[in-house]
């Protein structure tokens, strides 16, 4: 029997629920969350960024550095530093919310609690809550300390050559600082994430004030727009909160870290009911919101001189340190003359002595040959020539030239030791000097 309901009034003047939006924050967040953790792995293991502190070398971009090249390393930090401070400017705390590795495990923490504790409910109702709160809680510290553990890991990976880190884990080495190190971390890591989470965000972490000087009246943010006061008071956007906050209070709360659930959550309630979301993303707090029709520059953030200029300093700092890269030289030369003894007299010859260190930057064994300019009838005696030097290895050692005594009636000489490359590149050319017995002069 079919029965047919009258349809009402007020039924008929319902608006229809909006369509899902194709992509949520949500989504995307946590597609970036992967795409960081991914890497946050690959950057040790590939020595795409890596402080190797036992051998002393910094890797960036591929390249290889040596701590004698503190210059570089320097200017590469302040770069990434700058990278950070300069998206601050332009897009508020996206960095804290989309990339920051501690919100990404601090969530990731939470919403594995939360599914052990829907699994272990649904698969063992007939158990008592406090029961099943036990269960939750032991199979959470199960998974979360060997997580902990491989966390540790990749983040002293950072520190210490994976491969040699590996070994050390293998032999439970609580020996060696890289050993004791991985454990503290792994002890920290498990800490954090059964205790801290996102606490650290609003206590410890400087960022989030530091946020409070960057921002201006076109910086990115999240801010709740109601002028046709059509919030239902559902709090849906306080609930999916992770930082526990109400976006309806302030735009400038500094707990808020712009990660986007609460629009989401609004757009979702309110779109039942066949309306718009009243949380956005804005460009500051009178700005249009993100994505309007507006000219791409301004979608894109640069709405001011101020961001212009951020990001000339930023282009100009990116190709500064891309040329200080691609102008290094895997070869790196020093000589410096012996003056503990100022000569050496031998029969009819007289000696100068020099100390040489070659450092060879580059991952093919290399050699240097020496060789004398302007500097007549002298003679330079070093073995073998050219120098050999090792891969990642630094050469030292030292070297005599000699010249009859009747060659010259000067005290002093200047002439050049020149360094070339075996194998093509640049000589290097060393000014030096050639000191003789002082009687000769007066002869
Ligand atoms: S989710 Fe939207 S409608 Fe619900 S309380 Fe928050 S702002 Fe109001
Ligand atoms: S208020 Fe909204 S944007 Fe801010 S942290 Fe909470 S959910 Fe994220």
């Amino acid at each position: 029997m079919c029965i047919t309901m009258p349809i009402t009034e007020a039924a008929k003047k319902r608006t229809p629920a909006l369509p899902p939006p194709r992509v949520t924050y949500h989504k995307l967040r946590k597609l970036i969350h992967f795409a960081c953790f991914l890497g946050f792995l690959a950057l040790p293991f590939f020595n795409l960024m890596r402080f190797d502190i036992p051998r002393q070398r910094f890797y960036f971009a591929g390249y290889e550095l040596w701590i004698n090249e503190f210059a570089i390393i320097f200017f590469a930090l302040m770069f990434l530093m700058f990278l950070i401070i300069g998206s601050s400017v332009f897009y508020g705390r996206v960095y804290c919310g989309y990339m920051c590795p501690q919100m990404i495990f601090s969530e990731t923490s939470i919403a594995l609690e939360n599914r052990l504790r829907r699994w272990v409910n649904k698969r063992f109702f007939e158990w008592s809550a406090r029961r099943r709160n036990w269960a939750v809680r032991g199979l959470f510290l199960a998974i979360l300390a060997p997580a902990s553990v491989f966390l540790a890991f990749a983040f002293i990976s950072y520190f210490v050559p994976p491969a040699d880190l590996f070994h050390r884990l293998l032999a439970f080495d609580l020996h060696t600082a890289g050993g004791i190190s991985g454990a503290a971390v792994s002890i920290i890591t498990f800490l954090d994430f059964t205790l801290v989470r996102q606490r650290f965000c609003t206590t410890v972490c400087p960022y989030g004030y530091l946020q409070g000087i960057l921002g201006d009246n076109n910086t990115l943010l999240v801010h709740y727009r109601d002028e046709g006061h059509q919030c239902i008071e559902c709090k849906k956007c306080v609930r999916v909160c992770h930082m526990g906050i109400d976006i309806r209070n302030s735009p400038f709360q500094i707990e808020c870290v712009h990660c986007g659930e609460c629009i989401d959550a609004c757009v979702d309630v309110l779109g039942r009911l066949g309306k718009k979301g009243l949380i956005h993303y804005t460009w500051g707090e009178h700005g249009g919101e993100l994505g309007g029709k507006e000219p791409w520059y301004s979608r894109i953030g640069i709405r001011d001189a101020k961001r212009v200029v951020v990001l000339v300093l930023l282009l100009c700092y990116g190709c500064g340190l891309f040329v200080a890269l691609s102008m290094r030289r895997d070869l790196l030369v020093q000589i410096d003359p012996e003056r503990a003894t100022l000569y050496r007299l031998n029969g009819s010859r007289v000696y100068n002595r020099f100390r040489f260190q070659i450092a060879n930057r580059g991952h093919a064994r290399s050699a240097v040959v020496f060789s004398l300019q302007q500097l007549r009838a002298a003679t330079l005696e070093i073995t073998p020539n050219p120098a050999p030097v090792a891969a990642g290895a630094t050469q030292q050692g030292a070297f005599e030239i000699s010249r009859p005594l009747a060659s010259s009636t000067e005290e002093v000489d200047h002439f050049s030791i020149v360094a070339t490359p075996v194998g093509g590149g640049p000589p290097d050319i060393f000014p030096m000097t050639f000191l003789s017995p002082p009687q000769r002069s007066s002869q």
